[in-house]
């Protein structure tokens, strides 16, 4: 070895134990990269719940103008949170805006946690709360989610369990609300019983990215809660939403939390005091207006969402119930697998059953809902490539 790889490695044993040990977050492979490999022009990208009919028009036509990038963007995101407050009737002091929500989360986690510490979360929930967490030295504890043959929320956080995994070291609690990846939510109901029971001292991250997704019915009737109604009751509650989803702004990276403007005001202490660049900051503003954008998505994304469920469960494959932008599906093969096969065919899914996978999730791909095209694509494809492997299995 030279001595300049000798030093690297030296370095790299130098960093925190707890740093080391991170088994680093695996992205959904881009289409560029497919599309060299397997030497395929049509490709079709459905694993990282991005937004299959695009950007808002109105965010488009907001970042047209490039006059000002040579100056700093506004730190105090002030046009932003000020159509946020409008919006969501909530104070602007009790808004803070993040470079995606993966910003916000990593604010949390280096404001509340260290070794000694922990965060508690559930099983099968979002692998940036294990990722922000493990980066501090605190503990994740990782709470058993609800049985694969439960009768309503297969795989769905257990919160019961969830409240009685908090102990005095515990300072944080991440919930996704619907979850990634695997589309359960918990009700009104039970989530406020959940927070009744959550020590005031525990912060109750209440992840929002897919909220925008759910039926309107569904909030009308309990049946799903509003984060930004029971953070107004719960001072320890911290609803975090992104633009990444609904509102089709993955590449900008932006998002907001809202909470008790004490708890904001710390998160912006630890936040870098340009977090949220210009060009995001007026996209976001005029995303965040173009209700019929948002209007239409949903709408797209619910019949196919449905039109998904039912055709997979129709295949006599298993589908965890979902309200968000994907389905997460059973499909009785080992995911790595079946995610090579549907590569090959120029589909892109996201195969579970990674490292930070507690197990029970080894046979699930999680397929974002796309165009009617697409989504029909995907089924053609996963039905040519179930066969091929059962035969090859059988
Ligand atoms: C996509 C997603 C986010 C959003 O991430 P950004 O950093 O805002 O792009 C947050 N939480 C969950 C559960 C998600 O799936």
């Amino acid at each position: 070895m030279s001595a300049y790889d000798r030093i690297g490695q030296q370095l790299s044993g130098q960093a925190l134990d707890y740093v080391r040990a991170i088994s680093p977050y695996v992205i959904g492979k881009p289409v560029d990269e497919v599309a060299r490999e397997f030497g395929l022009t049509d490709i079709i990208k459905l694993a990282s719940n991005e937004n299959p009919l695009g950007a808002s028009p109105r965010a488009r036509a907001a970042m047209q103008s490039l006059d000002d990038l040579h100056i700093y963007p506004d730190g105090s995101g002030y046009a932003l949170k000020t159509a946020i407050a409008k919006k969501f009737d909530v104070a602007p002091s009790a808004i803070t805006l993040g470079n995606g929500s993966n910003d916000l989360l990593e604010l949390v986690a280096r404001a509340y946690l260290s070794p000694g510490r922990n965060a508690v979360f559930s099983a099968h929930a979002f692998a940036v709360y294990a990722l922000v967490t493990q980066a501090t030295g605190a503990q994740a504890k990782i709470v058993p989610a609800l049985p694969p043959d439960h009768p309503t929320m297969p795989y769905g956080a257990d919160l019961p369990a969830m409240a009685a995994a908090i102990d005095a070291d515990t300072r944080v609690v991440f919930l996704a609300n619907p979850n990634n990846p695997t589309g359960t939510w918990v009700s009104e109901p039970e989530l406020r019983a959940f927070l009744e029971a959550v020590p005031d001292s525990v912060v109750v991250v209440l992840d929002e990215a897919y909220s925008e997704y759910v039926d309107r019915a569904f909030y009308a009737d309990g049946r799903f809660p509003d984060g930004l109604l029971l953070a107004r009751e719960f001072p320890n509650v911290l609803v975090m939403r992104t633009f990444s989803k609904i509102y089709g702004l993955a590449a900008l990276r932006v998002g907001f939390a809202v909470g008790h403007p004490q708890v904001i005001a710390i998160l912006d202490r630890v936040r870098q005091p340009f977090n949220v660049n210009s060009l995001a900051l007026k996209a976001a503003e005029a995303a965040l207006a173009d209700e019929e954008f948002i209007l239409h998505s949903r709408a797209v994304n619910a019949t196919g969402l449905d039109f998904m469920a039912k055709a997979l469960a129709s295949r006599g494959l298993s589908v965890i119930p979902s309200l968000a932008n994907f389905v997460t599906v059973n499909t009785g093969l080992p995911a790595g697998l079946v995610f090579d096969a549907l590569l090959r065919e120029g589909v892109i899914v996201r195969p579970l059953g990674g490292k930070s996978d507690t197990g029970g999730l080894s046979c699930h791909i999680r397929i974002t809902i796309g165009t009617q095209a697409q989504n029909e694509r995907a089924l053609a494809a996963m039905d040519l490539v179930l066969t091929t492997l059962r035969a090859t299995a059988g």
